[in-house]
């Protein structure tokens, strides 16, 4: 099977799921289902053929979008790159699709999370993108631009801080805040998301009738669509992630929008279906 990307249309917006390559977590429930009752987490994996007891791995796919309007080309997201030895193939599958680093003028970080900016450099700290301007939530860049002012909770989260500041600085001269919801280029729509981090951001993209929501890391897994009040250990503001979730797949089963999601299966694109009991994740089938 072919994972590198998977290209469709957007009204008349080319685009492209691509992988920068998948990473593997061991002992997951705990990690994306914490608060989960133990008997309704059981049968919410068994229905996803996951037997509770035998799931010591998930293989996270890491998937970034590339938005092709015809007059701008943006990025949304770049991977972890070179801080892993399953990482980098962003780049070498843009390449493959004929589309070189410089030719990107836009790239969005929808969040501070290793996974989402380990690209931004290369492996010689020099932009990886050199002719882009980036675009972050005004408060997600100053929650990561800004050393910690107490010691962290945990590991966890002084890894995240030690990794994004050498990341996000180099961009001080090219990164452009933004506070309110607003259009990135025309026909891609920067959306506030906040809770799995300050400034999570989303995004609409719109051409002619067709939309697709960028949800990021609004859900991680698929059950997070069918429950939506479940909550990962990585939310830094729990309780906007639940409403910030609830809105988002409301929005998207109510526009029938495609929906792209980074960490679902690859090529992360579907749709959030109504059911009897809420909602469930719709995958585009993946490519042959
Ligand atoms: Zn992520």
């Amino acid at each position: 099977m072919n994972t590198a990307s998977h290209r469709f249309t957007i009204g008349s917006f080319q685009c492209f799921a691509i992988s920068d390559g998948t990473s593997v977590y061991a002992n997951p429930a705990p990690a994306l289902f914490p608060h989960a009752p133990a008997a309704e987490l059981e049968q919410a994996l068994r229905a996803h053929a996951i037997d509770p007891r035998a799931w010591t791995e998930w293989v996270s796919d890491y998937t970034c979008l590339l938005v092709d309007t015809g007059d701008h080309r943006v990025l949304v997201d770049t991977g972890m790159g070179h801080h892993s030895p399953t990482t980098g193939a962003l780049i070498p599958n843009l390449r493959a699709l004929g589309v070189a680093p410089d030719d990107i003028d836009t790239v969005v970080l929808t969040h501070g999370h290793p996974d989402h900016i380990g690209g931004t450099l290369d492996a010689d700290g020099r932009p990886a993108f050199p002719n882009a301007r980036f675009v972050m939530w005004r408060s997600e860049w100053a929650h990561w631009t800004t050393p910690l002012e107490r010691p962290p909770d945990g590991p966890m989260v002084q890894f995240m801080h030690d990794f994004a500041l050498p990341q996000l600085l180099p961009l001080s001269e090219r990164i452009q805040t933004i506070e309110h919801e607003a259009d990135v280029v025309p026909g891609v729509r920067a959306l506030a998301a906040p809770g799995h981090t300050p400034g999570h951001m989303a995004l609409e993209i719109a051409s002619g009738d067709d939309r697709l929501l960028v949800l990021s890391d609004t859900i991680l897994h698929p059950i997070h669509v069918e429950h939506p009040d479940w909550n990962t250990v990585y939310e830094l503001l729990p309780n906007q992630a639940i409403a910030t979730r609830h809105r988002l797949l409301r929005r998207a089963a109510e526009q029938r929008a495609l929906v792209a999601a980074f960490h679902l299966p690859f090529p992360g694109i579907g749709r959030i279906e109504t059911t009897d009991h809420g909602w469930r994740w719709s995958p585009v089938a993946p490519p042959a």
